[in-house]
């Protein structure tokens, strides 16, 4: 039995521009854990909001991948985890979680979907991202994703030109669906002001638009809005999905936050229990990544998976796209292949 892991970094074809920052080198580490010649991998795809770099993925590494030993042992893998680093970390664990799921998977001959009994539907059609830039290259985004035949487009916003901004894009794109991500930028005024323009521009939904601990300004928000609400940055953890029941009326799940498959399983039932609507999200991940996040969508109303149309150099391959529509896996594991 071994596990390797291997760091590497991710170039995106165009800078990617949130509220928080811009980017071009996303670094990211592969887990492969091997035993039996069955080989399962995992992606850590560590986001600095979270708490986690490089630094700390390659710092916590050793010591979590000892909680690895039984792949089929998932509850005792959550547990060892827990154990060594209780709260913080979730993109290594996720990259862990993930490799026990795919070795089982390969090991029975099976997609992990399947191992795991999720349901076969199609997935949700998947946003294209408008990432936040000047106005003129946010045009440039939108026509280009439109001309490319995306049909569901997610803005990047949280600026004071937010408002010219969205006006400008629904003049390039009328008829795509137009969902907003301010990234906890917004103030509540700020918020406020900002309703009108969304339902003016019919944005299916707004996520994020305050900070990640303003749960009683998203509620009051989440009650003047005709557009539904969506908590992105709020949810850290499963049990955060209570809470944010009252504030929001849906969740954005993304494995690297949550701490992997098994987790986002957990919250998205969790989130059905509490009358949520749920979207699959991602960071700026390969398709090893983007995959296993797939494999949950089916389950979900609304996918965010673009992560890996962004790269330049995405290293792995076997996901199906035609625009922001993705086949469902159906290779053995997570269903792509190196290179
Ligand atoms: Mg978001």
């Amino acid at each position: 039995m071994t596990l390797t892991w291997e760091t590497l970094d991710l170039h995106t074809a165009q800078p990617f521009g949130i509220a928080r920052w811009t980017h071009s080198v996303y670094p990211r580490t592969i887990v492969t854990f091997t035993r039996d010649g069955i080989v399962g991998r995992g992606e850590a795809a560590p986001n600095a909001f979270y708490g986690e770099t490089r630094g700390t993925v390659e710092a916590v590494l050793p010591l979590l991948a000892e909680a690895l030993t039984d792949p089929w042992d998932w509850d005792g893998l959550r547990a060892g985890l827990s154990a060594r680093m209780p709260h913080d970390h979730p993109s290594v664990k996720c990259a862990l979680e993930m490799a026990a799921l795919e070795w089982c998977a390969a090991s029975v001959g099976l997609p992990v979907w399947k191992l795991l009994g999720l349901s076969p539907a199609p997935l949700p059609r998947s946003s294209y991202t408008v990432s936040l830039a000047g106005l003129d290259d946010m045009r440039r985004q939108t026509r280009e994703a439109v001309a490319n035949g995306h049909t569901v487009l997610k803005v990047k916003l949280g600026t004071e030109r937010d408002t010219a901004i969205l006006e400008a894009l629904r003049e390039e794109a009328p008829d795509v669906a137009l969902r907003v991500d301010a990234n906890a930028a917004w103030t509540r005024p700020q918020a406020k002001r900002m309703l009108g323009v969304l339902d003016a521009v019919r944005v299916e939904f707004v996520e994020q638009p305050l900070a990640a601990d303003d749960l009683v300004g998203h509620a009051e928000l989440r009650r003047l809005s005709r557009v539904p609400v969506v908590a992105d940055e709020s949810l850290h953890h499963v049990r955060d999905v209570i809470a944010l029941a009252e504030a929001f009326d849906g969740v954005n799940l993304k494995l690297a936050k949550l701490g992997g498959p098994l987790q986002a399983l957990a919250a998205l039932r969790l989130a059905r229990a509490h009358g949520l609507g749920v979207m699959m999200g991602c960071m700026i991940e390969s398709s090893l990544g983007i995959s296993a996040a797939a494999h949950l969508a089916g389950l979900c109303d609304w996918a965010d998976l673009d992560g890996a149309l962004l790269l330049a150099d995405d290293p792995f391959s076997g996901l199906h796209w035609t625009a922001g529509d993705l086949a469902r896996p159906q290779g053995v594991g997570w269903g792509v292949t190196r290179g």
